[in-house]
């Protein structure tokens, strides 16, 4: 990046006089600059965002509000206890319905077609400890769900999707998805109604806490200080905070033209959640098999995978369009943010920084929490 200095002009009028800077334009960033501005609408709050767009996983995810299907939550509750989990399933619920609140159901398309579990051969003994397990799940998660089944085995509906090779579903019936482009299109209109400046092109390289507040390097070289900042930069965090306990992992993702006659609906889980797809706008969206090449995808750099690609492009041609054609349409990559535990991390980093970063694969549904977390404790 060419550095170059900022003009006088550029500096007292652009850069000048802000209350809050909250580094990183996701969901979690905007939902945190607009519930700063609830907190305190004389706030001056600016949003600095390194890409032309919202360029981590905010843009570029597969649009599923899910809270969680039952293998999942079964291994989960092998690194966390059973309370840990629930609590996550309570945050991740709650955050799905503060989403909803924010944006409408109608800017976001949401639709609640469910979220399915797919298991075959290989997955029998996890499909039995599952099934074994759906009256407890149910009183337990339906008491955050408030749904009479939140989980159903639906076996009976697996001809009418035409999957091959596929033995068992388990429905989590209040789950649903969301066109993520026009959330985060519409999260980006509410942030400017709320009087938020956000600039895009803003690479920031480096921060540091003073008792005279918080000074910011970007790329081209310029400083930038700011009382308080919020970083929310979730796969990126290493880059600005060295010691954040945060690991990128890149994901493949493709979406197919148009498949006449398709006959998926819903968002689905396939060989322990490794793979996911999805129905959008009569085509497929199809996601996963970091695991094929774990080495590799851990970068918070985008790039393709010939290798996870092809599994990908495999994977519709034998399991989940058997005999149909298809053509991909587009490929791309996003960065999830990832730690030891799927647990995200807000806390306060220095006297006048807070962090709010590592968002696994639930940021869609947490997002708007973490970052209403990370606004009430930027202030407190
Ligand atoms: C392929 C994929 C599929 C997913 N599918 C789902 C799903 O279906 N459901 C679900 O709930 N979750 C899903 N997720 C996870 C979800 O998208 C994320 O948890 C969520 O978007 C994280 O939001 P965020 O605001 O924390 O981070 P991001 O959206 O990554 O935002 C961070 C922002 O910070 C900016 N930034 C980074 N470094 C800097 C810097 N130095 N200076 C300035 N700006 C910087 C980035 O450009 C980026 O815009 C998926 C993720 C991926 C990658």
């Amino acid at each position: 990046m060419q550095r170059y200095n900022l003009s006088y002009w550029e500096r007292e009028t652009f850069f000048k006089d802000y209350d809050v800077a909250v580094i990183g334009s996701g969901i979690v960033g905007l939902t945190a600059a607009m519930h700063l501005k609830t907190l305190d609408p004389a706030l001056r709050v600016v949003v600095l965002e390194r890409g032309a767009l919202p360029a981590g996983a905010s843009t570029r995810n597969a649009g599923f509000a899910c809270f969680g299907s039952m293998s999942e939550l079964l291994d989960d509750m092998t690194h966390l206890t059973e309370d840990e989990v629930l609590a996550v399933v309570e945050k991740r619920w709650r955050g799905l319905q503060r989403l909803r609140a924010v944006v409408g159901d109608a800017n976001m398309d949401f639709q609640m077609l469910g979220g399915y579990e797919m298991f075959t051969d290989e997955d029998e003994e996890t499909f039995h400890s599952c099934a074994a397990r759906v009256p407890d799940f149910n009183r337990k998660i339906g008491t955050i769900t408030g749904h009479p089944e939140t989980y159903k085995i639906v076996d009976d509906r697996l001809p009418g999707f035409g999957f091959r090779g596929v033995n068992h579903l388990i429905l989590n019936q209040p789950e649903g998805q969301v066109h993520t482009g026009k959330m985060m299109a519409s999260l980006l209109h509410k942030a400017a109604e709320h009087g938020i400046q956000i600039f895009n092109g803003i690479n920031l390289v480096r921060l540091e806490d003073s008792s005279l507040g918080v000074e910011l390097e970007t790329d081209t070289g310029w400083v930038l200080r700011v009382p308080r900042v919020l970083v929310a930069v979730n796969g990126f965090a290493k880059t600005l905070l060295p010691d954040a306990e945060v690991t990128p992992a890149r994901n493949q993702v493709l979406v197919t033209q148009p498949i006449p006659g398709l006959k998926v609906e819903g968002c689905f889980h396939y060989d322990r959640g490794y793979y996911y797809f999805r129905n959008v706008d009569g085509r497929i969206l199809l996601g996963g098999g970091r695991h094929l090449d774990n080495s590799t995808e851990q970068t918070s750099e985008f790039g393709s995978n010939a290798l996870i690609r092809s599994a990908l492009v495999q994977l519709l041609k034998t399991v989940i369009c058997p005999g149909q054609p298809f053509e991909v349409d587009a490929w791309w990559t996003g960065i999830l943010g990832l730690g030891p535990v799927k647990k995200p991390i807000v806390e306060r980093y220095s006297d006048n920084v807070v962090v709010a970063v590592r968002l696994s694969g639930m940021g869609v549904a947490i997002g708007t929490l973490i970052g209403q977390e990370g606004a009430e404790m930027l202030l407190a």
